[in-house]
């Protein structure tokens, strides 16, 4: 049997992992136009944190999800992968001057370890915003990172030890699969399916960040609904914005003036920061987030170990019983022939 995994991205790496599991005797490709630093993924902050819009569906198989992917990944935080795959444990603190309901997190509420009320003297940690006294409202919580950029190349150096082989290459259209031997293709191409698959409701949602060095910064921090600082391994990202619906891929200096300037209020410290760079990505948006692997918006590397698990099912059930479930209409996965 040959299966192509169409995209490497998180999505794409994750599924590629799943399937190798459920097939070891596949011969599995992913085929991506894109890789390590080209695609969306390596610029995530990668902080493990769904907003509590996020829907896969219905709640059920969204909490599912969730959960399969943090225990994933933190199955390889305990191992000794975790450096290498750039998975580490963070904690910190979302703070808010409007509303509780901002600090908190159903999802993570059920799931994490730590996630608690922030008390009277955390909430004095960061200078207050302009206008109040201080941060009213406050949540501590304790999750992990994972930096794709690290993450993305070692899952296909997992993948190619075990027999998977990676192809560079811009798909037109999926016909362009066509002769290439594969039996199943699954769809991994984020935002690319908006044009793969003439989906008017995939949407981008951009956001921009600064990637800058402060070792100091050992803590995440979020401020009201769009102000994060978010540790990684070398650098720490500063954001951020969501556009609905704009393109716009260069580096806005509005946005990054406004970004800056929350930023360093939030944490002072941060005017010593060296900047490194600064970065733009259009997340996929889509509502109802298709059968698994298009429109994770801001929550991809979150939620992908999860759904790829999901598809991974979909992918058996589709060989058991010879049906495409495609609910979307995005196409998730293929049969080769009938396309
Ligand atoms: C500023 C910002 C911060 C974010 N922070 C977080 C965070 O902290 N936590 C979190 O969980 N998520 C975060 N996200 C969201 C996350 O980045 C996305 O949900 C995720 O990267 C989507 O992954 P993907 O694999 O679907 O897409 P991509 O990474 O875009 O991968 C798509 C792949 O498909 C390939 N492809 C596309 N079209 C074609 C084609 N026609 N032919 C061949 N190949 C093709 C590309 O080359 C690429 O390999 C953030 C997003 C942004 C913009």
């Amino acid at each position: 049997m040959k299966i192509g995994i169409l995209g490497a991205g998180i999505v794409g790496v994750n599924t590629a992992l799943q399937v190798q599991n459920e097939f070891p005797n596949a011969q599995i490709s992913v085929i991506a136009e894109g890789f390590g630093n080209e695609t969306l993924s390596s610029g995530a902050a990668g902080i493990f944190r769904p907003g509590t819009s996020f829907s896969a569906g219905n709640d059920e198989v969204t909490q599912k999800w969730i959960t399969d992917s943090y225990d994933f990944y933190n199955q390889i935080l305990h191992s000794e992968s975790a450096f290498e795959a750039g998975i580490m444990q963070v904690s910190g603190y979302i703070f808010s001057s409007k509303s509780p309901s901002i600090t908190k997190n159903h999802f993570l509420e059920k799931l994490l370890p730590i996630y608690r009320p922030a008390g009277d003297d955390e909430l004095e940690i960061c200078p207050s915003p302009e206008g109040s006294s201080a941060w009213k409202y406050g949540a501590y919580f304790q999750t992990m990172v994972i930096e794709s950029s690290s993450f993305l190349p070692w899952g296909l150096k997992v993948f190619e030890s075990r027999g998977g082989e990676t192809k560079q290459r811009r798909v037109e259209a999926f016909t362009d699969l066509l002769g290439d031997g594969y039996d199943y293709v699954i769809n991994c191409t984020g935002f690319g399916s908006k044009w793969l698959c003439n989906d008017r409701k995939l949407v981008p949602i951009r956001g921009q960040v600064y990637k800058v060095k402060a070792p100091w910064v050992k803590m995440f921090y979020y401020g009201d609904y769009d102000t994060y600082i978010i540790p990684g391994s070398t650098t720490v990202t500063l954001g951020g914005c969501r556009q609905f619906d704009s393109y716009k891929t260069e580096v806005d200096r509005y946005d990054s003036a406004s970004i800056w300037d929350r930023c360093t209020s939030l944490l002072p410290s941060l005017k010593r920061a060296e900047l490194v760079r600064e970065w733009v990505g259009l997340r996929p948006y889509r509502d109802p987030v298709n059968s698994f692997n298009m429109g994770t918006c801001g929550y991809g590397v979150t939620t992908s170990p999860g759904s790829a698990i999901h598809a991974t099912k979909a992918l058996k059930e589709l060989i058991r019983s010879g049906k495409v479930d495609n609910s979307g209409s995005t196409t998730a996965i293929m049969i080769v022939s009938k396309l």
